[in-house]
């Protein structure tokens, strides 16, 4: 996935915005000795836009414990998509129907007898 590079303005933009805060939610200021990097609100994976209003900028802690996250969502659409495709590999053996009892005889007027 390529991500677009934008304008240095654009992301000095972003860090006046947030009022050089880390954006993740934890409210830690960012610092050039910590390091700071601007992280996808949405991930490019997740149908995310690579347009600056889906950007912020987080502490670098933050965003690799933000990025696990949208791993395993990414993960979790992936499956969902298989799923829906029909391509998902079937895991275990299929459910076993409960069938039914062969000495019974269902009439096509629904009624059950046992068989002679
Ligand atoms: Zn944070």
């Amino acid at each position: 996935m390529t991500r677009r590079r934008f304008h240095r303005r654009i992301y000095l933009g972003i860090l006046r915005q947030q009022a050089l805060l880390c954006a993740c939610g934890c409210h830690t200021k960012l610092s050039r000795q910590e390091g700071y990097q601007f992280d996808h609100i949405t991930a490019l994976a997740l149908g995310g836009a690579d347009r600056p209003d889906n950007l912020r900028a987080v502490r670098v802690p933050c965003h690799k414990r933000i990025s696990a996250l949208d791993i395993s969502m990414i993960r979790k659409a992936d499956r969902q998509r298989k799923a829906y495709l029909g391509t998902k590999k079937q895991r275990g053996p299929k459910m076993q129907s409960r069938g039914f009892d062969k000495r019974l005889r269902r009439r096509m007027d629904g009624t059950i007898e046992v068989r002679a």
